[in-house]
């Protein structure tokens, strides 16, 4: 079983590396994103209220994600998930805490990649062209990397303090592949 929080900056590669490891392992990949703009898909009054939230660059509100992670947590695959977007506020950090807690679920590793503004907004005006995001623009981008180091560095900083043992960093400048093997070489030892 292999239970995995991932943080990282928008841009930092979290998404790329969450996917490669959660095929490589074969755990659930619960991208919080990815699951808020699938929400958005549906177009009832929730999705339209996410998506104006999501493409001003604010965060969506705790009480939708804790419970969008907490049915997806008790109901994951069996060999583990990786969390990516989530926790992104000490609120939902209490929150995930508790529920792991409450329900006899471990976490096994803890992965933050740190990455400069310098090369995020480089990466994200190549992103915008590739995927088409609305929230990937220099204004948005900007508000979502200093809300990252307002609140989400703090949920960092939380994890680090209270997991050492199975907290790790990584420069997000390295090559994707760089970063991928040094994240395989912790799990396999
Ligand atoms: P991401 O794909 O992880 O960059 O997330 C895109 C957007 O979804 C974020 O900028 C937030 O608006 C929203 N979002 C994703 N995860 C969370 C979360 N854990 N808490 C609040 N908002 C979130």
């Amino acid at each position: 079983m292999k239970n995995i929080i991932l943080f990282g900056p928008p841009g930092a590669g979290k998404g790329t590396q969450a996917k490669i490891i959660s095929s490589e392992y074969n755990i659930s990949h619960l991208s919080t994103g990815d699951i808020l703009r699938s929400k958005i898909q549906e177009a009832d009054e929730l999705g339209l209220k996410v998506k104006d939230i999501i493409n001003s660059g604010n965060l969506v509100s705790d009480d939708i994600l804790n419970s969008i992670v907490a049915e997806k947590i008790l109901n994951k695959n069996s060999n583990g998930f990786l969390l990516d977007g989530y926790p992104r506020t000490l609120e939902q950090s209490f929150f995930l805490t508790k529920l792991l807690e409450k329900n006899s679920i471990n976490i096994n590793y803890i992965f933050c990649i740190n990455i400069s503004f310098e090369i995020i907004k480089k990466r994200i005006i190549k992103r915008s062209k590739e995927e088409g995001r609305k929230d990937d623009n220099l204004d948005v981008i900007e508000k979502r990397y200093l809300l990252y180091l307002d609140t989400t560095q703090k949920v960092c900083d939380y994890f680090r303090d209270l997991k050492k043992d199975i907290y790790f960093e990584f420069n997000g400048d390295d090559e994707v592949s760089n970063i991928t093997s040094k994240i395989k070489k912790i799990m396999e030892t």
